[in-house]
């Protein structure tokens, strides 16, 4: 997704307070079958951690209750009233144990109540806290064994979040348009799960129960609808790949649809009837997306579920198969210049980038929030690439400096791990920046394609941090780019090339200024057209110009840098 104003977390005084919090959180309340439904459904905020409230440490931490089983399978299996605003029904969890133990975290958000929790015909006891589900076992469950429970919910989600997380609206014509988009806010605001990163199921069954005449849009492949009888139709689809517990989703309103193909991949539009002609011109963007991703990154990873686009009221979000989209059936993003050089206006912003999300963000993902570039600074820099093969390596360069008046180096890219939160809007630009700038690092194009094909290839499906990017460029490149990284990423401040002249001399000094004292990184220097690498390290170094300190360029739009002279 793109975000324009989004929680932060993440000083270093508030990595210590998390830690803290998360040693409090260790012992979670006794189990008790009662439903506390006292509990305000807005998480409290602890009074002096920062913004990181109870439940985000209860959340985004992966202890002993989480680390101990492993997600298989879920079948959300649930019933929407529209006029009652009402939501019920229940979520099959599959998973192994990893290690013998009594207990396991799920999450359910406190304003939804928990009707029971089911091992076979057991119900089980549950203790709930700041959103948390610690539930018990009556028997200690054995590691390597596949277990399952059924867990019944029910209750009026709370909208909340920039994008409503669960939001019963209208469409203009009157319709029920009631749609989900919980990233950062928790999958747990509407249903109940595992609620975190690092696991994931290894496929899904979605079953949506909505009023007959209206269509549900989930993730996957679209498996059957079948009249219940009572006025109420169950729409079921399957999903054949991990995903994620945020990119699962439901699109209930008054869709038509209609479809394309490219290759062997469905290709599914769903837009409401008024909206019909205008997006079957501008969805054929799709397919030159799909076309342009795959040829630097290879098949489109969910050809078994296909692809599709949703209409809904919010700007747009990557749901896996199921990318959602509110861009107004118009180039740019929400009508304007995304980047402001005269390229965003040429293509449909919410297509490009959340669909390239598909490959960074759904197949590749995060193993934690706070390594959330993963998706986002790669999904931006995936923007860069659709335009240069569609219109070549200068507006490429051109339209990623164009994100450079958005960066604002002033928090750190990767934020403290093991609380849930969004990093700053960095890692967006800077880290679509970042990454051009290792293009110009490794400076070999035949290199970088192979690089970015087989860096995705290796990780797809996975769930990583960036110590494994970072351990798969040093591999591949045979070079040391970790100080790269980690004064990209855990710094604020970008590398200063600092250059000093002696014109009388014929001779210029340089050296990078940086928080990271191994960094070292080549740069082309000299003039435009002719550059020269120079290896500046940390160290002066003085080597010989016939240019004069007004005439001697660094090459700042491949590499994202500031440069002093004197
Ligand atoms: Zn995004």
């Amino acid at each position: 997704m793109l975000g324009l104003s989004r929680r932060r977390v993440g000083s270093a005084v508030f990595v210590v307070m998390a830690i803290a919090v998360l040693l409090i959180a260790q012992t979670p309340p006794s189990a008790s079958q009662q439903t506390s439904s006292t509990q305000s459904p807005v998480p409290r905020r602890l009074r002096g951690y920062g913004e990181a409230t109870k439940a985000d440490i209860l959340r985004g931490a992966y202890g002993q209750y989480r680390s101990n089983n492993d997600l298989l399978f879920y079948h959300l299996d649930i019933r929407i009233d529209p006029e009652k605003k009402f939501v019920s029904g229940k979520n099959t969890i599959r998973f192994k144990m990893l290690k013998d133990d009594t207990r396991i975290q799920l999450d359910l958000a406190d304003a939804l109540s928990i009707d029971k929790i089911l091992l076979g015909t057991v119900p089980l006891k549950y203790a709930r806290d700041s959103g948390a589900v610690f539930v018990d076992f009556p028997e200690t469950l054995h590691a390597g064994r596949v277990y399952e429970v059924d867990f019944y919910y029910s209750g009026s989600p709370v909208s909340t979040g920039r994008f409503g997380g669960f939001t019963f609206a209208k469409d203009p014509s009157g319709h029920p348009w009631i749609y989900t988009a919980c990233e950062g806010i928790g999958a747990s605001t509407w249903w109940p799960g595992k609620d975190q990163w690092r696991d994931e199921v290894e496929n899904m069954q979605i079953s949506v129960t909505i009023p007959n005449g209206l269509v549900d849009v989930s993730n996957g492949k679209f498996m059957s609808k079948t009249d219940l009888g009572d006025g109420y139709t169950r729409w079921d689809w399957f999903v054949h790949y991990p995903i994620n517990n945020y990119d699962v989703s439901l699109n209930i309103g008054n869709y038509v649809q209609f479809s394309d193909r490219l290759g062997d991949l469905a290709m599914d539009y769903y837009v409401l009837p008024e909206d019909l002609d205008k997006a079957k011109k501008q969805f054929t963007q799709a397919k030159g997306m799909i076309e342009a991703f795959q040829h630097y990154f290879g098949e489109y990873p969910f050809v078994k579920d296909g692809y599709k686009l949703v209409a809904v009221p919010y700007s747009g979000m990557e749901h896996q198969s199921a990318v959602t989209y509110g861009n107004h059936f118009a180039n740019g993003y929400l009508e304007r210049d995304w980047t402001g050089v005269g390229i965003s206006p040429r293509f449909d912003f919410i297509i490009i980038h959340e669909s390239g999300h598909e490959w960074f963000g759904n197949s590749i993902t995060a193993a934690d929030s706070s390594d959330m570039w993963i998706h986002e600074g790669w999904a931006t820099y995936l923007e860069a690439l659709y335009v240069e093969y569609m219109y070549g390596h200068d507006d490429a360069i051109k339209y990623l400096n164009g994100y450079k008046p958005k960066v604002k180096n002033d928090e750190t890219i990767i934020t403290a791990r093991g609380v849930n939160g969004e990093p700053t809007q960095d890692q967006y630009f800077k880290g679509a920046l970042f990454i051009n700038t290792l293009r110009s690092v490794v400076d070999d194009d035949q290199r970088w394609w192979k690089l970015l094909h087989d860096f995705y290839q290796h990780f797809k499906y996975q769930n990583i941090m960036t110590e494994d990017v970072v351990e798969y460029f040093n591999q591949q490149t045979v070079m040391n780019l970790t100080p790269v990284f980690d004064q990209y990423l855990r710094h604020t401040a970008i590398p200063t090339l600092e250059l000093k002249f002696d014109e009388s001399k014929g001779t210029v000094s340089y050296r990078w200024k940086v928080d990271e004292p191994a960094f070292q990184m080549p740069v082309r220097v000299g003039k435009k057209d002719s550059w020269q690498i120079i290896h500046a390290t940390t160290d002066w170094q003085t080597m010989p110009t016939t240019l004069k300190k007004d005439e001697f360029e660094v090459a700042t739009d491949l590499y994202y840098v500031n440069v002093t002279k004197e």
